[in-house]
């Protein structure tokens, strides 16, 4: 567990700056909401933290240590994939266990916390199945439980709800938030979505045009528009 800040983090695409020296505390456990137009910065910010973008100019801190060059994977953060890749010839079982394909641990203990992943997201009766049969919200799941097994400091988010419809989408909100509640790991969550930012978050960071236009809880932002 990690307080993840941001110090006058900038991004470049060549000649287009796409993230303009943004500054930005997250604390341990927060859940995080970015909300913004398409092609605002959040996307970008979102894999800077993860690691998967190079950072141009400014720091990204985990728990006090400047990451800038750190490997994702030494990061321990996990990044949810909205395009979930599910491998039809796997089980369920095997699906979350790939988010432990490079680990170490004894065999015993990676079964041990796919089993405690498939408790934890209601995939149990699943474990042993193909993923054919599952629903949107229950793929959705194997890919949260992916990044579960790997115990990270935190989650991150992008876009997970967009392929997904109306129902299953409020249906979603609910399983994401309750599962923060229940394991206390920070999240940084990316959406365009006013609804899921109010209904989520701790914290809603509003961004325009690759700045931060706001920080506040739902209530300050609904009170101050
Ligand atoms: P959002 O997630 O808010 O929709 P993005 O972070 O995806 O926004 O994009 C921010 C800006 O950076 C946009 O202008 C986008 O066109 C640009 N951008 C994003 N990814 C790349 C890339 N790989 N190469 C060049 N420009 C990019
Ligand atoms: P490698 O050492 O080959 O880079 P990793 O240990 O990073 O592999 O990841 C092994 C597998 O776990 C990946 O192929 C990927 O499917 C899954 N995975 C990797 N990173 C994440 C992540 N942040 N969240 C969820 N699953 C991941």
């Amino acid at each position: 567990m990690a307080k993840i800040e941001l110090e006058g983090l900038v991004k470049d695409y060549g000649k287009v700056r796409a993230v303009h020296g943004i500054d930005l505390q997250i604390e341990d456990g927060e859940f995080v909401v970015f909300v913004g137009p398409s092609g605002c910065g959040k996307s970008t910010t979102l894999r800077m933290i993860a690691g998967l973008e190079d950072i141009s100019g400014g720091a990204l801190k985990i728990g006090g240590k400047v990451v800038n060059q750190l490997e994702p994977k030494q990061r321990n953060i996990a990044m949810v994939f909205q395009n979930y890749a599910i491998y039809p010839h796997m089980t369920v079982g095997q699906n979350i266990a790939f988010g432990l394909y490079t680990s170490k641990l004894p065999k015993a203990e990676k079964d041990r916390l796919v089993r405690e992943a498939g408790e934890t997201l209601g995939l149990t009766p699943y474990l042993d199945r193909r993923p054919a049969a599952l629903s949107g919200g229950q793929r959705q799941r194997v890919a949260i439980g992916r990044a579960m097994v790997r115990s990270p400091s935190a989650f991150l988010f992008d876009e997970p709800l967009s392929n997904l419809d109306a129902q299953l989408r409020g249906q979603m909100r609910i399983e994401i938030k309750r599962l923060h509640q229940r394991l206390g790991t920070t999240i940084v969550y990316v959406t365009h979505d006013q609804v899921e930012a109010m209904t989520m978050a701790d914290k809603i960071v509003v961004m325009r045009d690759g700045r931060i236009l706001q920080v506040g809880s739902p209530l300050d932002l609904y009170e101050n528009p």
